[in-house]
């Protein structure tokens, strides 16, 4: 690898761990490492199991159970995490890496001011903590007028350059025409401005807007179902069922699947209808909607955090002080809805709105409108790997899955605001992150 000498930090730590002076590359590191926290949350059930230990061997979980029947070989590396509990690397399954929060900056004045040069530096800086929280897999979900650099991100961090999650992305997402900002609302009419995402009118221009973005990178195609297109400002259906339909047809052929932002009951239902494979928002989701998603297999991620987030930026919401705010009454009721019909629900943030690093606050605010530590914890681990379809490569620790890991001090399946607190985070059997030794 090109950047094996360049980054010593990440060739420490991993030598550290590792007990070897191999440095960084994209392969895993080989060798057995023994992990010994006070309990292991395995993913398989809801309790968390005290006394056990995980052995991972070249980057594989080889074992999990009770210290004293995990075998490690002679000259494996332990380390011991105590006070600890192990869970599975964690989830998020909406993210946009290119955005940072808007109280710092408009999301206009980010698209429309800052050079994606510049945005593409902040996203592998908000790739490192992201990782370093804990979350070791990102599905992100457009990058919001910066083109296909999360395809270069991603290239990156799997080429061991930066350090940052596993990640699936979506690079431009798709949108009807003028349906999306910068503008053209606000703007004077004669402006060109830069998109957020790809507009397309009609069928042609749909399969051909996910074709390009399929051949240049994306592993999910993004399209905006609805948005606030009214003439008085209201949410409204924006692409045809006709168009999303081509959309979802072409990406299906690629085998790549579809998520859909949608807001307003129509915009859900219709996304529904075409295909799509998960809804982004649902805020406003009838229980006639939800259970269409229960019935079509449409996983639903949340994202209460971004509501919670502009709550706090242009609200005057302060969380465990004030009163819910209407919006966010009305993406709790939704997500309520949700669970009561058993539809699969992912944990997916939309974090950018708010801090990268502070994921942690999705699967907290589930538990807070309903859900159960445990639930929170599935919806960011097995749940969320098998709406990416990679149940079969991590989301548990279980022998043979690959050894994404992390640590957090306490035992968040019983409080799930221990989340906040990582203290070890292996990556494909890589440690970038220790007590011993936090970067
Ligand atoms: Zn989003």
């Amino acid at each position: 690898m090109r950047w094996k000498q360049r980054y010593g930090w990440i060739g420490l730590l991993t030598a550290m761990a590792m007990g070897s002076a191999m440095a960084t590359t994209a392969a895993p590191p080989k060798g057995d490492v023994l992990l010994v926290p006070d309990r292991v949350w395995t993913a398989d059930g809801d309790a968390a199991h005290t006394g056990w230990a995980v052995l991972v061997h070249d980057g594989v979980i080889a074992a999990v159970g009770p210290v004293d029947t995990v075998k490690a070989p002679a000259n494996a590396q332990r380390i011991a995490l105590p006070g600890t509990t192990l869970t599975p690397g964690l989830i998020d399954l909406h993210s946009h890496l290119f955005l940072h929060p808007y109280n710092e900056t408009l999301w206009n004045d980010q698209v429309l001011k800052e050079p994606q040069d510049y945005r593409t530096l902040e996203a592998a800086a908000h790739a490192r903590a992201t990782l370093m929280a804990g979350f070791t897999t990102l599905r992100d979900l457009g990058t919001e007028g910066a083109g296909f650099a999360d395809v270069s991100i991603k290239r990156a961090i799997d080429e061991g350059m930066i350090p940052g999650p596993r990640m699936f992305v979506a690079t431009r997402a798709i949108v009807a025409t003028d349906s999306y900002g910068p503008g053209p609302r606000g703007f004077r009419p004669d402006l060109d401005l830069p998109g957020g995402a790809q507009e397309i009118s009609g069928v042609d221009e749909a399969i051909r807007a996910t074709r390009e973005q399929a051949g240049h990178g994306a592993d999910w195609i993004k399209l905006y179902a609805d948005y606030r297109v009214g003439a008085d400002g209201s949410t409204q259906p924006t692409l045809s069922l006709a168009e999303m339909k081509a959309i979802v047809d072409t990406a299906h052929l690629s085998g790549r699947p579809v998520a859909a932002h949608a807001s307003s009951d129509e915009g859900v239902r219709l996304a529904v209808e075409a295909g799509v494979d998960s809804i982004e928002h649902g805020y406003g989701a009838s229980e006639a909607t939800f259970r269409l998603l229960k019935q079509h297999g449409t996983a639903y991620e949340p994202t209460l955090t971004a509501v919670e987030a502009t709550a706090q930026y242009f609200e005057h919401y302060v969380p465990g002080q004030s009163e819910p705010t209407a919006r966010m009454k009305e993406a709790e009721r939704a997500f309520r809805t949700a669970l009561k019909l058993g539809v699969t629900i992912g944990n997916g943030s939309d974090v950018g709105v708010f801090t990268h690093g502070d994921n942690w606050r999705e699967p907290a605010n589930m538990v807070r409108d309903g859900m159960t530590p445990p639930q929170a914890l599935h919806a960011a681990t097995n749940v969320a790997a098998r709406i990416l379809r990679q149940q079969d490569k991590f989301g548990r620790i279980a022998p043979n899955l690959r050894a994404d890991l992390a640590a957090f001090t306490g035992d968040p399946s019983t409080h799930i605001d221990d989340l906040q607190h990582p203290v070890f985070v292996m990556k494909d059997g890589t440690v970038y992150r220790t007590p011993q030794a936090t970067p």
